[in-house]
């Protein structure tokens, strides 16, 4: 009998990866996380491993799925991080041992040739953007925008494949097509990396229309992003933008009021679409008035009769395009007219569902300054997960540094449903005791102006000692926004560099960052997680607060009432051991390597004061009692 997986994987890891890697040194965390891998991905069942920062927890579960030979399906969180994993650690890999490996992206960011050939532009930015388009179809090999430039171009929405407008195998451009193409290569790669929003559509898909290759195994990576990924996706979403972009779609006016859309062509309808954007133009008005201050819906909906009419003008409207437009379109045009039927059909399905909801769903109204919508999510995703991901694969690996709260994984095992997977938690390799410096700071309270300025203090305090880069954490935007007001000129002065998140995409300033030593960067949620920026760069990490989500948020509220209902402590089973992954998360961005050293300021007294405030220091320096 041959050697056991985890054999395997160990001789290679010593062997081969340390061979190629002249500073690799083996670490225990990383070996246990790997016999679990393998174990897992041998027998079958599914594993929650949480490896803290340094364990090396990709090469844990890449080279045994790589040696087993079987198919993986392996999904990060963000398309950027894909990236990274294919042109990191596959390509490293794939030069000591033969496999193959591909990127799988959603079928919107392909380009669709049978669209592009159709397309008319309307002014001269559009025929620039379609002339330069048209040049790049030539030359690229995969059609995915991001191939394309930085931006994808403004006609995009007119040209990316899209299932409802596609012929696939009649298609006389199915050949050459990029998303076949794509899927193909998914089909014959061993390794498919995919992210979560991917698994969770391919997930809603039946049988014969899945996106996404059958597998053997799937990896969650950066498993903690899960629970959210899947809630973007599952359920409904109606926006008043969307409908217009359907609407749009089939008469868009121009300036002079000439109908230039897919039904120009069909006078008769004009005024059926017509009186259709107004009636959605009074329905959301009333959504707004009426929900403006609504966190979410409950019991009967109080718009149900005017969904209801609406949802009956859009299946009217749906009848009499198909009987009108019949035979007087060409294929291309007809093509394009039936997924803009199949979209007004989801919007009155979504209408109609809505307003009667659903047990374990929340709905709620989205309502801000340029936007409008109406929502409706699972409360939590287990459901989905156990029905429709869980027993489509053999083995299941969900992996994050930030899986369990002190070892403890109830709280994650509950919202992703996976309370039958074996656990495993391994702790960072790194010596945290002698590597950070914390510190507490008292008497900071951001819900007035005194306490915005002493966190000013502290901002320039630290930033004096000009030793390296400082990332501050906020879980406030205003707050953010006021601190900075009172620092940016102050911290320029001193000679050193501040940064605003949003003033330049999050990718470009660490970029910067990382560059140099004298950056102060001030980021809000998306930097408390994903930032990897090693040595003197980041220096000093500063937690503005400790991060609780706000109670008022529609899925949190949901939680909170399940929880109250089923009898248990909202604050004690969610918001705390949520709180105290997110301080996890933040607080590994600090140490990212043995040499690193940095300090950590918390300017949120309660982790001293209150008793719960030894859980999240508990969860992060195991090792450094009496903190
Ligand atoms: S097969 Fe479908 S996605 Fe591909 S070019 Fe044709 S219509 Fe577009």
């Amino acid at each position: 009998m041959g050697l056991r997986l985890a054999q395997r994987a160990l001789n290679f890891l010593k062997a081969d990866v340390a061979g190629a890697m002249p500073d690799y040194e083996l670490r225990n965390p990383q070996i246990d996380m790997m016999e679990s891998c393998s174990k897992t991905i041998e027998e079958g069942g599914a594993l929650m491993a949480e490896a803290g920062t340094g364990t090396g927890k990709t090469f844990a579960y890449l080279i045994p799925l790589i040696l087993s030979g079987k198919k993986g399906i392996v999904s990060t969180r963000t398309i950027n991080l894909q990236g990274q994993l294919a042109s990191k650690d596959l390509n490293f890999l794939s030069e000591l041992v033969p496999f193959s490996y591909t990127i799988a992206k959603g079928r919107g960011n392909y380009l669709c040739l049978r669209r592009l050939n159709a397309f008319r532009a309307e002014n001269d930015k559009e025929a620039d953007e379609y002339t330069d388009l048209v040049n790049w179809a030539s030359q690229t090999e995969t059609g995915d925008a991001e191939d394309y430039k930085l931006k994808k171009p403004l006609i995009w929405k007119d040209i990316y494949s899209e299932a409802d407008a596609c012929r696939g195998k009649k298609c006389s451009y199915y050949n050459q097509c990029f998303y076949f193409k794509a899927r193909q290569r998914w089909g014959k790669a061993q390794i498919v990396v995919a992210n979560h929003a991917l698994i969770g559509i391919n997930a809603m898909l039946s049988e014969d229309s899945k996106i996404l290759p059958k597998a053997d195994v799937l990896v969650i990576d950066e498993g903690h992003a899960l629970d959210n990924a899947l809630s973007e996706q599952i359920g409904i979403n109606l926006s008043k933008r969307g409908f217009e972009n359907i609407l749009n779609k089939l008469l868009k006016p121009d300036e002079r009021g000439n109908y230039k859309g897919l039904l120009s062509k069909s006078q008769n309808l004009f005024s059926v679409v017509e009186s259709l954007r107004t009636e959605m133009e009074l329905f959301w008005d009333v959504v707004k008035r009426e929900l403006e201050h609504r966190k979410t819906i409950k019991g009967t909906f109080a718009l149900a009769n005017f969904s209801s009419a609406l949802s009956f003008s859009i299946r009217s409207l749906i009848e009499d395009i198909r009987t009108s437009t019949m035979g007087l379109f060409k294929e291309d045009e007809e093509l394009e007219i039936k997924a803009s039927i199949i979209k007004l059909k989801t919007y009155a399905d979504g209408l109609e569902t809505l307003s009667e909801g659903m047990d374990g769903f929340v709905r709620w109204p989205e309502i801000e300054e340029k936007r409008i919508a109406l929502r409706m999510s699972p409360i939590y995703p287990r459901d989905f997960i156990r029905e429709n991901i869980i027993p489509e694969y053999n083995s299941v690996i969900v992996t994050s540094a930030t899986l369990s709260v002190s070892g403890d994984f109830g709280f994650t095992e509950k919202i992703l449903g996976l309370e039958d997977s074996k656990k495993l938690s391994v702790p960072s390799p790194f010596d945290l005791r002698n590597q950070v410096a914390m510190e507490i700071k008292k008497g900071i309270n951001l819900l007035n102006g005194e306490g915005i300025e002493r966190l000013a203090g502290v901002i320039i305090d630290e930033a004096s000692k000009k030793d390296g880069g400082i990332l501050t954490l906020f879980t406030s935007r205003d707050v953010m926004k006021k601190t900075w007001e009172l620092t940016a000129e102050k911290l320029r002065n001193l000679g050193l560099n501040p940064m605003i998140q949003g003033e330049m995409p999050s990718r470009t300033m660490l970029d910067i960052m990382r560059e140099g030593k004298d950056s102060v960067l001030f980021g809000l949620d998306s930097f408390w997680e994903g930032v990897d920026v090693k040595g003197d760069s980041l220096k000093c990490l500063i937690i503005t607060k400790l991060p609780f989500e706000v109670p008022t948020e529609p899925i949190v509220l949901a939680r909170t009432e399940d929880i109250e209902k089923n009898g248990g402590n909202p604050f004690y089973e969610y918001s705390l051991p949520r709180a105290v992954l997110k301080f996890k998360q933040g607080f590994g961005r600090l140490i990212r390597l043995k040499t690193d050293k940095g300090r950590i300021i918390i300017c949120d007294e309660r982790i001293k004061t209150k008793a719960y405030g030894k859980r999240f220091l508990e969860s992060v320096l195991q090792d450094k009692k009496g903190v």
